[in-house]
């Protein structure tokens, strides 16, 4: 008999673990999430919701009840709550690797002790801290909030001394960390998946494109040198090993100038950067996910055609309806979220476009010039 799966969080990650979920029936029977927004885009393909914050304890503890197998989509999760209801329901990954991911603090300082390089940081508790860090950093250096930061809005980069009180001012009390700046080259990321038998399989290097600090491209595989690719592999594969969590886990780094790779930051789920195996891989991220959750052997990860996965993102300027994206392509896959109201940057859709008889990432470029005009967001009046 199937499992009766949660998820915390039923945006277009839930939409697609649940899409995935649903055609392996015979693992899992029902999808239950638990999102803030009615109608989510997980509930629009057939997850049941439970409408209700997603730190609600009440509604945590309704779906652990209510769950065999718990996962979440989102890393901002209360990892004492969700400790709390484990003796109801599995979780993975488990609070435990939540509660040291979601700190960045606690999650950079558990890389180094396992020899993983980072870029250089100091925790902050007063401004002085901050002074001192910049004395062995020098400019610019990032003021980074340890929780609750995504898509570049928790961090401040201070560029001279005239920065120093602006930055520490912005975070009103927050808990910090001060990091070094890295000139890097390319942003790039590997999507790992380690199941609770720990079995561990890597997903290629792919190369992300960031524009005001949210992905707006990823190039699968990335443009980077067979060395580069392995060191950045080889740092993934081990970060999977020492995590222990099970799950997808979204690897974020760093190539600098002379071709080091650092680990940025980890996302305990499944992540943007991942969409393109949707249609690259014979496995998709989303499927590898439920596998890794349910102890299941891992799929293939093997890139099997060059791909760009390319965000739709609200435009800047405008809050409201807009008109149905529509794009009928040979090798595009259009993929809309299902979301009423677009808000500025918020991501609304992506689509993959998928290589044929072997086209290079360059050609690649090229086409998706094209199409990235054929889907902006228009306000429907
Ligand atoms: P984060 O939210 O910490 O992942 O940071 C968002 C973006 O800020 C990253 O994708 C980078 O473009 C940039 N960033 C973060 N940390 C650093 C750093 N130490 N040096 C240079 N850029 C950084």
């Amino acid at each position: 008999m199937g499992k009766i799966l949660g998820i915390i969080g039923g945006g277009q990650l839930g939409m697609m673990i649940t899409e995935a979920a649903k055609k392996m029936p015979e693992h899992i029977s029902k999808i239950i999430v638990l999102d803030p927004t009615e109608n989510c885009p997980a509930a629009q393909v057939g997850a049941e919701q439970i409408i209700a914050d997603f730190k609600n304890k009440d509604a945590i503890v309704d779906l652990a009840n209510k769950s065999d197998i718990i996962t979440y989509e989102i890393e901002s999760g209360d990892s004492d709550v969700l400790k709390s209801v484990e003796k109801n329901s599995e979780i993975n990954p488990s609070p435990e690797t939540l509660r040291i991911i979601q700190d960045k603090f606690l999650q950079k300082s558990f890389l180094l002790e396992n020899n993983i390089p980072v870029p250089e940081f100091i925790k902050i508790k007063n401004i002085d801290d901050v002074k001192k860090g910049l004395k062995k950093f020098g400019y610019p250096a990032l003021l980074k909030a340890r929780r609750d930061a995504y898509d570049g809005r928790g961090n401040f980069k201070i560029n001279s001394q005239d920065d120093v009180q602006k930055a520490f001012d912005y975070f009103k009390g927050q808990n910090l960390l001060l990091e070094k700046f890295v000139p890097f080259c390319m942003e790039v990321s590997v999507i790992g998946s380690r199941n609770t038998k720990g079995q561990i399989k890597t997903y290629p290097l792919v190369e992300n494109i960031h524009d005001d600090n949210i992905l707006r491209e990823t190039i699968a595989p990335a443009r980077v040198t067979e060395e580069v690719t392995k060191k950045a592999e080889q740092i993934a594969e081990k970060t999977m090993a020492v995590l222990k969590g099970a799950g997808i886990f979204g690897i974020e780094m760093f190539v600098t100038q002379n071709d080091d790779v650092l680990i940025n930051e980890i996302a305990p789920r499944v992540h943007n950067s991942g969409h393109h195996t949707l249609q690259s891989s014979e496995t998709s991220q989303f499927e590898q996910h439920l596998r890794a959750i349910l102890g299941l052997d891992l799929g293939s990860t093997k890139l099997i055609h060059n791909t760009i996965m390319y965000n739709i993102l609200g435009i800047k300027s405008f809050e409201g309806k807009y008109a149905p994206i529509t794009l009928s392509e040979p090798n595009v896959y259009l993929k809309m979220y299902g979301k009423q109201i677009s808000k500025p940057l918020r991501k609304l859709g992506h689509f993959n476009l998928v290589a044929e008889h072997g086209e290079t990432v360059e050609q690649l470029l090229k086409k998706l010039k094209i199409l990235k005009e054929k889907v902006t967001i228009e306000p429907l009046h």
